[in-house]
């Protein structure tokens, strides 16, 4: 049997890849007026294959269409999940037996629009002491205000998430305090 290619007179491909386009229902009508052999081979009774393939191959799309919506859904609802259990944490923490310094972690779920350097500013002068953004253990940026001023911070944060329709839990942390030189 001779292979001649036959082209599409809807979507100008060749018939064999019209599955492919969007206009498979119009191309199938035409080539079953124009070339009932042609059109039997592809979509006739003895097509089983080739439609049983093109199905196999659509059932593979449909799923991996499937997987990547899922994928996608649960990426939001573990960002959704995190935002939720986001937290600031506000440690206060011993320097010396009646020394405490206070360092604020995750001020960043307060929003982009947020920035340490300028609110380690606000504390400084709101508290008159010095207050400055450092790394802590996990490499992330926290506040660290020198002074025992938890309970002071934790109101202006208060107040500060009223102000942005914010509720985000702020935890407590007190370190103990440990002689590390003896
Ligand atoms: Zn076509």
């Amino acid at each position: 049997m001779e292979h001649i290619t036959t082209y599409c007179g809807i979507c100008t491909l060749p018939v064999e890849f019209c599955e492919f386009g969007k206009t498979l229902k119009k191309c199938k009508a035409w080539l079953e007026e124009v070339n009932p052999g042609k059109y039997n081979s592809l979509y006739g009774s003895d097509a089983n294959v080739v439609s049983s393939l093109s199905s196999e191959r659509e059932t593979q799309i449909t799923s991996s269409l499937a997987k990547m919506q899922l994928k996608e859904e649960r990426k939001q609802e573990r960002e959704l999940e995190n935002l939720k259990n986001s937290k600031i944490i506000i440690k206060r923490i011993p320097r010396t037996k009646h020394k405490h310094v206070v360092a604020i972690a995750n001020l960043e779920v307060l929003g982009p629009d947020v920035d340490l350097k300028k609110t380690a500013k606000v504390f400084a002068s709101k508290f008159a002491t010095g207050s400055s953004v450092s790394k802590n253990a996990e490499k992330k940026d926290e506040i660290v205000i020198q002074g025992d001023v938890a309970t002071e911070v934790e109101e202006y944060l208060t107040g500060l998430m009223k102000d942005k329709g914010l509720d985000i839990k702020i935890e407590h942390v007190t370190e103990r305090f440990t002689n590390k030189k003896k």
